[in-house]
């Protein structure tokens, strides 16, 4: 399969040189140039196969030019060690738990593919060393981290910003150390990004070094996050209800990675984008006006994005078309009172912990369900509650045991380089 960018000013590529630049040259993003839609009979087939083997035929089509079935598979049998719960909250709500993982954030699943992607790209190429490239409002970084610790030939450097991660996820960035080096930069999560991508057009910088991207940009880590949703369908129960995913969005990479699980072919009646208070889509959907606006800071820091990178993935998929778009997307923000107010009632009435992303996603959800009694409605639950436990103590007004893969780091030392520009970065890359 070839994937084009979507500024169009570039040449298609494979799957492999997709991957291994992130971004086109001319800036876009890349995008799949066509699709099949999965077998009829697969939906049926599919309530008897492992999560594994799912994922292979979600996957193949896309990847299968680059990575033959065999390597693919070990591939997936790596990224996919841990489950998926869908946990039932009361008789229309159910929540996908995405937090099984070794960073206890839904971002496992696509750096662990990525990075084995790129590990199997090197052994095929020697000496074809890669310098990862992230920027990370948070939970990337962790999982980035995570996710290609000693992967061979793959440097990996982090950019987040000063004093704006929570203490799980700062550790989880910056304690491992072999190939990962994490930048503390002076700045926001958007700063951040944009300094990633202007290393991505200095050209003092491509042509010393291989770089690439670990953002949810980069196809390897978007497509696979469409797992997710066959994995919640195989668990529903009742297969004729309208399904409705709420997905707490910040980059829009999730919750577009679930609208091409659509266009495969699974039964989606409607996505909702829930926002925090960075509501530039919501907006859009409403005014017809996209206008990207400097992030804000709020208690789902892992959504603070003031213009979403995928989005216009979303809109490709639709054609530029807002009236079709419509008809499977709504979009809707809301403030951190009210995600503390809704971490609240879940706590009391359904004795459910949600971290302050899920409590965005149900909200969501709630609001577009008051009117539809015959939907079965799944918000995605993105990061474990201890992640956030900074938020969630104080609103619960209990503690949380920590998981052991959280409390292994904990008492780790932080370990990063400061940086205050773009110059400070690319000296460091150049060093
Ligand atoms: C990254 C992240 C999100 C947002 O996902 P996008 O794909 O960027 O929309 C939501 N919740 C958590 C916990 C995250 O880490």
């Amino acid at each position: 399969m070839q994937f084009y960018s979507l500024n169009r000013q570039a040449d298609s590529v494979s799957f492999k040189e997709a991957v291994v630049r992130g971004l086109a040259p001319d800036k876009g993003l890349y995008f799949p140039e066509k699709w099949a839609p999965l077998p009829a009979g697969f939906l049926k087939e599919m309530e008897q196969m492992s999560n594994q083997d799912i994922a292979l035929e979600l996957i193949r089509q896309f990847a299968i030019d680059d990575i033959p079935e065999q390597a693919l598979k070990t591939i997936i049998a790596e990224t996919l060690t841990f489950d998926f719960p869908l946990v039932e909250i009361d008789q229309q709500v159910a929540t996908l738990e995405l937090f099984h993982g070794p960073t206890m954030a839904f971002k496992d699943v696509g750096a662990r593919f990525m990075a084995r992607c790129l590990g199997y790209f090197n052994q095929q190429e020697q000496n074809s060393k890669v310098t990862v490239l992230v920027a990370t409002s948070g939970d990337t970084g962790g999982a980035v981290a995570s996710g290609f610790l000693g992967v061979e030939g793959v440097e990996v450097v982090i950019l987040y910003p000063r004093g704006k991660v929570s203490e799980v996820q700062e550790k989880q960035l910056t304690t491992l150390g072999q190939n990962i080096t994490a930048l503390e930069v002076d700045g926001t999560f958007d700063d951040c990004q944009r300094m990633v991508k202007t290393a991505f057009l200095d050209k003092d910088l491509t042509s010393a070094k291989n770089l690439s991207s670990a953002n949810s940009i980069n196809v390897a880590r978007w497509l696979p996050q469409m797992f997710y949703f066959f994995f919640a369908y195989q668990q529903v129960a009742d297969k004729e209800a309208d399904l409705v995913f709420s997905v707490p969005s910040g980059n829009f990479g999730n919750i577009c990675a679930g609208m091409m699980a659509a266009q495969l072919g699974l039964p989606v009646k409607q996505f909702i984008a829930a926002t925090n208070s960075n509501d530039v889509v919501p907006n859009y959907l409403q005014t017809g006006k996209y206008q990207p606006r400097p992030s804000k800071q709020t208690i789902s820091n892992a959504m603070d994005v003031g213009d979403p990178s995928n989005f216009i993935r979303i809109q490709e998929i639709y054609g530029h078309s807002d009236e079709r778009l419509k008809q499977h997307l709504s979009s809707v923000a809301f403030t951190d009172k009210e995600t503390r107010e809704a971490m609240k009632i879940l706590y009391r009435n359904n004795g459910y912990i949600a971290d302050p992303h899920g409590a965005v996603g149900y909200l969501g959800l709630q609001q577009y369900l008051a009117d539809k009694p015959a939907a079965q409605g799944i918000f995605l639950e993105t990061a474990h509650p201890v992640k956030f436990l900074d938020v969630v103590s104080p609103v619960l007004e209990q503690t949380i045991a920590l998981p052991p893969q959280i409390a292994a780091i904990m008492h780790k030392e932080k370990k990063a380089i400061g940086i205050a520009d773009y110059e400070a970065l690319k000296a460091y890359l150049l060093a």
